[in-house]
């Protein structure tokens, strides 16, 4: 007898019959004598129709209210999800992440929880129930709503699986696991059938969203192993471990990020503290940036140009902090450019092999894609393109890379 945690997408809760297929599989999964907890998403398109209302009201509605909306989703799913459950004649409840006590920060729409307290899932289980326990939401130490960032009933489900103790949280979503890149944009990937915390951490933080990032940090601090499988089918999907084995792979898979924009600034003056400046009144409003570049300036010159990276959800609140930073500065220009894509490369076997970024370069250069912007660390490398050339440049990496013949062909560029 095991603690199975079930983590269902929207796509697994879309509809009725699917909660009916989600509902027959976690009654197999009790009969078998498991006690099982679901965690729900909300029906696929539910999320981004409510966040879109919100944003015919005001291009930047209240956080807090946000939160208030989009909470409703997951909400809807667990009630019809326990449904269905005792319409075909088990036993459930539904649990919203305040009754199950799921405590984060007051971070509104990208909240982190600090604890859980397993127990009210426990004495739910104790009872014959299957716990029907709403992703993506918590509750903040003033009682406010809060959610998790999209994404975030992966991190649920592990938190959950952690709290207690579970003896596997499974993701079940509508691919059959973590591929080598997204099988929707690729029609070579391939599914890992294990791979590591860490690599699975750098995927899943350069866009591949089969997990969101949070939940793959949780799962790696708690020892939580996810298997990633589909809701269409029985089979065996990828276990995401502690797994050491996958060293020798220099490239492990491909992932893209559309989700950021990028932002200009020309014409900074170039001298100590202006950097630290524009980035700080960014930090302070929890605007997040991924990449930087600063061109240096010519010789004899007093000026530089500052570019970088921030998530489109942020960008009406980074205008206004950059605007007003760029008239200080004496007149900066600012352009902004949201039709870029980040696509990466990834794979431990990276520390020890060179020339990795300078293949990655090659192959983009070969379909004749330019790069506006380079980061690196030690097991990735990402490059900024134009977002028209998303497909082209995942398919001529994953590719490129031997990914579409199996692992041990990897990296060879
Ligand atoms: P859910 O609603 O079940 O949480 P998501 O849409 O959040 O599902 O995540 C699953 C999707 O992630 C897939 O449909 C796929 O398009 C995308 N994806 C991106 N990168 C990968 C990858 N490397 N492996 C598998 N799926 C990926
Ligand atoms: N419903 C939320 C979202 O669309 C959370 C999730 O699906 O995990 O982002
Ligand atoms: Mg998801």
């Amino acid at each position: 007898m095991a603690l199975v945690v079930q983590k269902y997408g929207g796509t697994s809760v879309g509809s009725l019959d699917r909660m009916k297929v989600v509902a027959e599989r976690a009654l197999r999964c009790q009969r078998a004598g498991n006690d099982v907890v679901l965690i729900v998403s909300a029906m696929s398109g539910e999320t981004n129709r409510l966040l879109g209302m919100a944003h015919q009201i005001s291009a930047t509605p209240e956080m807090r209210e946000m939160d208030v909306l989009a909470a409703t989703g997951e909400q809807v799913s667990a009630a019809l999800v326990a449904m269905t459950v005792q319409a075909l004649g088990g036993k459930a409840r539904s649990l919203l992440g305040h009754q199950v006590n799921i405590q984060t920060d007051a971070a509104f729409t990208k909240a982190r929880i600090n604890t859980i307290e397993g127990s009210k899932v426990r004495s739910t289980l104790d009872r014959g129930e299957i716990a029907v326990v709403a992703g993506f939401q918590g509750v903040d130490p003033d009682g406010n709503i809060t959610t998790l960032g999209r994404g975030g009933s992966d991190t649920s489900a592990v938190a959950v699986a952690a709290a207690i103790k579970a003896d596997v949280c499974e993701s079940v979503t509508d691919v059959d696991g973590v591929y080598t890149t997204d099988p929707n944009v690729c029609p070579s990937a391939r599914k890992i059938d294990r791979i590591s915390y860490e690599e699975m951490l750098e995927l899943a933080s350069l866009g591949a969203k089969v997990l969101q990032i949070r939940s793959v940090e949780l799962a790696m601090k708690y020892g939580v192993p996810i298997h990633v499988r589909s809701s269409f089918n029985d089979n065996l999907g990828t276990m995401v471990t502690n797994e050491e084995g996958l060293e020798s792979v220099v490239v492990a898979g491909v992932a893209y990020d559309k989700g950021e924009a990028k932002v200009q600034l020309i014409n900074v003056p170039d001298r100590p503290g202006i950097v630290a400046a524009i980035f700080g009144s960014l930090a302070d409003r929890n605007v997040s940036v991924d990449m930087i570049i600063q061109s240096p300036s010519r010789e004899g010159g007093t000026t530089t140009d500052v570019t970088f990276t921030v998530a489109k959800t942020d960008l009406t609140r980074c205008k206004n902090l950059i605007e007003a930073e760029a008239r200080q500065l004496g007149g900066a220009a600012v352009e902004y450019d949201p039709d870029i894509v980040k696509v990466s490369i990834v794979g431990l076997g990276m520390r020890s092999h060179a020339g990795i970024a300078s293949a990655m370069f090659r192959l983009l250069a070969a379909e004749g894609i330019n790069i506006q912007a380079i980061s690196t660390s030690e097991i990735k490398v990402s490059c900024l393109i134009h977002s028209k050339y998303t497909e082209l440049a995942v398919r001529a990496l994953h590719d490129g890379f031997g990914l579409d013949k199996g692992p041990g062909t990897a990296g060879q560029g």
